[in-house]
């Protein structure tokens, strides 16, 4: 099955993207992770992605769906895939539509992931991710057992440089202005399944599990 993990920056789409993808058995796709990837490793992409990603911008449609297209055609995602932060914007949707389409593929849930503004600057600024493998943290709701280590691998646990207050204002208001639009691009072609993200993380991955069964 495809799965859409839909809603605004620190929603909780990467926190509750592991437990989905082991329920379903498909790989996550995270657009935010690929860039980071790029970003870390000097690639020419990375440099590209780097001024938007440092602005709260958009990376262009061009570059994501080039990158997403790449990735759903590895053996791996065969059997579906958790988009977690793709689509982003309309043309982004139409791309993956005709593209599941086209390998008798279809969306089989949108998840939707609804989270208070107020409550997502706190969530965003109290990030930490582990420069490592991805892994992320809140200062207060889910702290490393050890200051700054990583639980999984021991690698150095930081602030993201787009979590800083500023950026997160720019990420909300680019999520309000480019993406929050797209819910109403996918609701009469998937099952939308909106959740409440303002709860334990416990709470809302037994919503999600239940929105998943039907
Ligand atoms: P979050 O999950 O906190 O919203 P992501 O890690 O998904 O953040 O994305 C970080 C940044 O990467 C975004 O602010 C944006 O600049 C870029 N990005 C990620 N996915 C997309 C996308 N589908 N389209 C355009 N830009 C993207
Ligand atoms: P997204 O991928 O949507 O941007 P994340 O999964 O990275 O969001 O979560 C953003 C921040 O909020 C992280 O620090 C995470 O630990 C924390 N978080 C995620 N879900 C919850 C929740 N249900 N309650 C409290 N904090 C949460
Ligand atoms: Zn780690």
């Amino acid at each position: 099955m495809d799965v859409i993990l839909f809603g605004p920056p620190g929603a909780g789409k990467g926190t509750q993207a592991t437990a989905i993808c082991g329920t379903l058995s498909i790989p996550h796709i995270s657009t935010g992770d690929i860039f980071r990837k790029h970003l870390k490793e000097g690639t020419e992409l990375g440099q590209l992605a780097r001024s938007f990603i440092d602005k709260g911008q958009l990376v262009p449609d061009s570059v994501v769906c080039d990158i997403v297209a790449s990735r759903l055609v590895e053996t791996d995602c065969a059997g579906g895939a958790l988009l977690d932060g793709f689509p982003r914007t309309v043309p982004q949707a139409e791309m993956l539509y005709a593209w599941l389409e086209s390998q008798g593929r279809q969306v089989g849930a949108v998840i939707n992931l609804q989270v208070d503004d107020a409550v997502l600057v706190a969530r965003l600024s109290g990030r930490r991710t582990c420069l490592s493998c991805g892994a992320t943290y809140h200062v207060e709701h889910n702290p490393p057992a050890e200051n700054g280590k990583c639980d999984r691998c021991e690698g150095d646990v930081v602030q993201r440089k787009d979590d800083s207050e500023d950026t997160v204002r720019a990420r909300l208001q680019t999520y309000a202005n480019e993406t929050a639009p797209v819910l109403a691009w996918l609701t009469p072609r998937s099952p939308v399944h909106s959740i409440h993200g303002n709860q334990a993380i416990n709470q809302v991955q037994s919503d999600i599990e239940e929105a998943l069964r039907g």
